[in-house]
């Protein structure tokens, strides 16, 4: 049991988790509280070491990844070497306002009791997860992560770069807000896209999203024709038109949601949006994403800095969720 100590109670969680496993006659579970610097990846592995079948994460989308991201790299160890213990299920427990892995899922939300039943009970639902590779330049090496929602690249990851600060800050992005989106320094990216090893496609756009899955509640359809478990990434570029669907996409999954209610003309805006179509015919299992001015990359709603380049491939079927 992996979970984000400042999003719930541990007792709590405690007494429901460790009575659905009473109830099919299992050992209480283990916690693994995140801490900074660790939000996930550490405990998954611990957890694997120790010889879990089940890991239940509690949290949003950013306690998830690192999580998938273990179970993803020990599904692929395993079918390299299937000597390995098996690769352990995923049970979700999303708390906060993110969770979009778990409503892509349908898992309920903002009822502990209820997601608590389906990942100690659940069935095994296999999904792809994307992997990508960042080429950042400079002294800083590669690095390979996994994600289970999207990876954003340009303008969308700028957002989240500037969101984290306000974390830290509590005022940068009231002022981003009310200072109007528009007036944003908002430029253009030039990205050479090339999708499953063919000819590179320049692209100028403000982001690009490479996308495992893309349902969402509501009226916002982000990608409508993604699927999690179809084995491709759906690529959506965001240009001068699609820029509102964009930035209210976000808007409504990220736990700025509420302040953003609270700032005078944001409605109006959200009037305004509709859905964002998949670019067309760009879709496969493997997408090579390179710029050559670096740009800002997000995986999952993290930002990881800018890079030269992103390659990225579906890695279809690798973690088994509970649903
Ligand atoms: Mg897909």
């Amino acid at each position: 049991m992996i979970f984000y100590p400042q999003k719930v109670d541990k007792s709590r969680l405690e007494r429901a988790v460790d009575s659905a496993l009473a109830k099919k006659q299992l050992p209480p579970a283990a916690y693994y509280p995140t801490k900074s610097g660790s939000p996930g990846a550490q405990e998954a592995a611990d957890a694997i070491a120790s010889g879990a079948e089940l890991i239940i994460v509690a949290g949003g989308d950013g306690t998830i990844r690192p999580v998938i991201h273990v179970l993803a790299n020990h599904f692929l160890s395993n079918q390299k070497t299937p000597s390995v213990r098996p690769t352990p299920s995923l049970g979700i427990v999303p708390l906060g306002t993110g969770n979009v892995l778990a409503r892509n899922l349908r898992l309920p939300l903002g009822n502990l009791g209820r997601a608590v039943a389906i990942a100690v009970s659940g069935k095994d639902r296999p999904i792809d997860v994307g992997q990508v590779t960042m080429t950042f330049g400079g002294d800083r090496p590669n690095e390979t992560h996994v994600f289970g929602v999207m990876a954003g690249l340009g303008l969308d990851a700028k957002i989240f770069a500037n969101t984290n600060n306000w974390l830290k800050r509590r005022i940068g992005w009231v002022a981003y807000i009310d200072g109007g989106l528009r007036s944003l320094p908002v430029t253009f990216e030039r990205l050479a896209v090339s999708v499953n090893d063919q000819e590179p496609r320049n692209l100028k756009l403000h982001s690009l999203i490479v996308g495992n899955c893309g349902f969402l509640p509501g009226n916002i359809n982000l990608m409508p024709d993604a699927r999690i478990d179809d084995g491709v990434l759906d690529l959506a570029a965001v240009g001068p038109r699609r820029i509102w669907n964009w930035i209210e996409f976000w808007n409504r999954v990220t736990w700025i949601n509420w302040l953003v209610k609270r700032v005078v003309g944001w409605r109006k805006i959200m009037s305004q949006t509709a859905n964002v179509k998949t670019l067309e015919n760009l879709r496969g299992a493997k997408v090579a994403v390179s710029s050559e001015r670096a740009v800002n990359i997000q995986l999952d709603g993290d930002p990881f800095g800018q890079v030269q380049m992103a390659v990225f491939q579906v890695l279809p079927l690798a973690v088994k969720v509970r649903v």
